[in-house]
């Protein structure tokens, strides 16, 4: 007898739950994908404890009969394709009919569904991918899928899984992606008996991006409309001045799937070349439309990656779209876009109270500052500081007198008019480098070094930003914080939100007290003295991507939490600084301390005597 034999259905099911259910997430875009197939309007994706002993997606679509129920939990039920003619042109998110087939054969599944026009629904009950139950059940129209304990029977795939905070992370990032394909559909996600996100499914795109990741993206968001005679490129893009600090928030979707990329995020990114900071990204939600022949969606298990049978036009596609889009910005069109923005739709994640509302606060109309100067809306929030600032006058003349300027304290550089007096002032450095004269600074940026045959240019805030980083690694000190008098709101994108509430201990230690403000927002009632006002909230917004980059926790992701802290603490480029400050921050370049900033830059230069000489045909 042969020892080759064809594999028990529960076995292969087992195998490909392997590839199709990675971690509670797929299951949740699996489940999700199945709803919009059945052409919900509205969905619901409710997990517990990460999604691993409990999920669960509802939907209003079209429902399955008692018998098509029991079927579709076969491997290779489905009734999106009928005909190999079909997998060329596939229209459905499912066409494999391995989901719920892979879903239930790892977990306890419970499905109760009705189809429109019958009178009752059907419950059924499996265990590891067996029926063990089946009753007809009063339900609404729809569909209802529960899955509890995932992996309770495959120990092994078990142990793969990170802790609670992390899988629920990667359901909301799934949930987001998801919502986003379809703004047409309304998208509810309940965590632990907490609704954390809710679209509106008025198929406003940007209503759904404003729901689904925050007001802090959607407020700089660049319009894309684009088409060529094979491919439709439509959607938002972030504005340059609006990078951000990680490729998190690149959403590219092909007819409705959101996929993974590298052509897209190519196009995207090249797009961007000249106009955004090295180390920054833009953020994008784009969708292509093309013809469904042009793609092929069958190459990867989760479907989350596509092959374009012309996949340089799809590089070449993005980059004109975004191109343009960055080109226009600021075009009446544009201005039109952003005055669109939700009048009509109230965030959910929004608290009802209005005082947290920049644009309301300040007595203007809402939606009008959309399209301000980053400057501008810096300005508007900007407000008075606690404790009073007479102490903190005291604490940062005394300060000035102490502590180089590399400290996260109250000694801040004042903007007491930087202009040099002109006077020669020699000053020793601090590791008795040779005495040096700071001779003025340029454009308030450059800090001019005379230091006996050497000519020195230093980058204030390259070497500023270089020190106050040296000193947070070294884990000195606590950062100095202090209460804000009338403190900030933050309503974060929904996974930035969590990965902040997750980390409030750690946040605490970086001078941030912050605590959960209900809806999905956050109250910042104390920073770090040395930030700006109008800084507090995109750098806790850089800390929370820094924290979901290094999957929800703080060790993994302190030196880039650390690079955003000594970048917004230093002093700025193109701002007046105290020559005294300056001065010992020249002092601390001269003698070697820093050379590099934290981002690789260097932050002085010299030319030698003879270097001038010869430039001046002396030598
Ligand atoms: P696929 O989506 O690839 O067809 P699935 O295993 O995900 O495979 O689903 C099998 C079949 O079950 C689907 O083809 C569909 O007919 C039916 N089905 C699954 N989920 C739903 C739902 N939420 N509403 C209606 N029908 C569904
Ligand atoms: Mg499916």
């Amino acid at each position: 007898m042969g020892i080759v034999r064809v594999l028990p259905e529960h076995i292969s099911n087992l195998i490909a739950a392997g590839e199709v259910v990675e971690r509670p997430a797929s299951v949740v875009k699996e489940l999700m994908e199945n709803s919009i197939d059945a052409g919900a309007t509205a969905l619901t994706v409710e997990i517990a404890d990460g999604g691993m002993t409990y999920i669960r997606v509802s939907d209003n679509g079209c429902g399955m009969t008692a018998e098509d129920a029991e079927t579709a939990f076969k491997r290779h039920a489905t009734s999106k394709i009928g005909s190999e003619n079909d997998l060329e042109s596939i229209g459905t998110l499912g066409f494999r009919g391995e989901a719920l087939a892979a879903i239930s054969s790892v977990s306890r599944t419970e499905l109760m569904t009705r189809t429109h026009g019958e009178e009752t629904g059907v419950l059924i009950g499996l265990e590891a991918g067996e029926i063990v139950s089946r009753t007809p059940a009063g339900c609404p129209e729809g569909t209802t899928i529960i899955v509890r304990d995932l992996f309770f029977n495959t120990p092994a795939r078990l142990k793969f899984m990170k802790n609670d905070t992390a899988e629920a992370s990667a359901v909301l990032s799934a949930v987001i992606k998801t919502a986003l394909s379809h703004p047409e559909i309304s998208a509810k996600y309940i965590r632990g008996g907490k609704e954390e996100l809710h679209t509106p499914g008025d198929n406003v795109l940007k209503n759904c991006i404003y729901s689904a990741m925050g007001r802090d993206f959607a407020l700089n968001l660049l319009p894309v409309n684009w088409r060529d005679e094979n491919v439709n490129v439509s959607g938002f893009v972030t504005s340059p001045r609006a990078g951000r600090g990680n490729r998190a928030y690149e959403h590219f979707f092909v007819n409705g799937r959101g996929v993974k990329s590298p052509g897209m995020a190519a196009g995207l990114e090249a797009a961007y070349k000249n106009s955004m900071m090295s180390g920054r990204f833009p953020g994008c939600v784009l969708h292509l439309e093309l013809k469904a022949s042009a793609v092929d969606v069958n190459v990867h298990p989760a479907k989350t990656e596509v092959k374009f049978f012309a996949e340089r036009s799809i590089y070449d596609a993005v980059y004109r779209a975004v191109k343009d889009a960055i080109e226009h910005e600021g075009s009446p069109a544009d201005e039109r876009e952003a005055a669109e923005f939700p009048a009509t739709w109230k965030n959910p994640n929004e608290p009802a109270s209005g005082f947290q509302d920049t644009n309301r606060r300040a007595g203007l109309g809402h939606g009008t500052l959309l399209r301000d100067s980053g400057a501008d809306f810096a300005r508007l929030t900007r407000r008075p500081l606690l404790p009073g600032m007479g102490i903190r006058d005291r604490i940062e003349a005394r300060e000035k007198e102490e502590t180089p300027p590399d400290s996260l304290s109250p000694a801040r550089f004042s903007p007491r008019g930087g202009q040099n007096d002109g006077q020669l002032s020699f000053a020793q450095s601090d590791d008795a480098a040779p005495l040096f004269r700071v001779v003025g600074e340029v454009m308030k940026t450059y800090i001019i070094v005379e230091q006996t045959d050497k000519l020195i240019l230093i980058d204030k805030h390259a070497a500023h930003e270089r020190l106050v980083y040296d000193r947070l690694m070294r884990g000195g000190d606590a950062v100095m914080s202090q209460t804000l008098m009338t403190p900030e709101t933050y309503v974060p994108a929904p996974p930035e939100y969590a990965a902040l509430i997750e980390n409030a201990e750690e946040t605490l230690a970086l001078g941030f007290l912050i605590e959960d403000f209900g809806g999905g927002s956050l109250i910042v009632r104390q920073a770090p003295a040395d930030i700006d006002i109008g800084e507090i909230v995109p750098l806790l917004s850089e800390i929370a991507s820094a924290l979901m980059q290094g999957g929800g926790d703080m060790d993994s992701s302190r030196k880039s939490i650390y690079e955003s802290m000594a970048c917004k603490a230093a002093v700025k480029a193109g701002r007046d600084s105290d020559p005294e400050q300056l001065k010992a921050l020249a002092g601390r370049v001269l003698s070697g301390e820093v050379r590099y900033c934290p981002h690789g830059r260097p932050v002085a230069t010299e030319f030698s005597k003879q270097k001038l000489d010869k430039i001046f045909g002396r030598a």
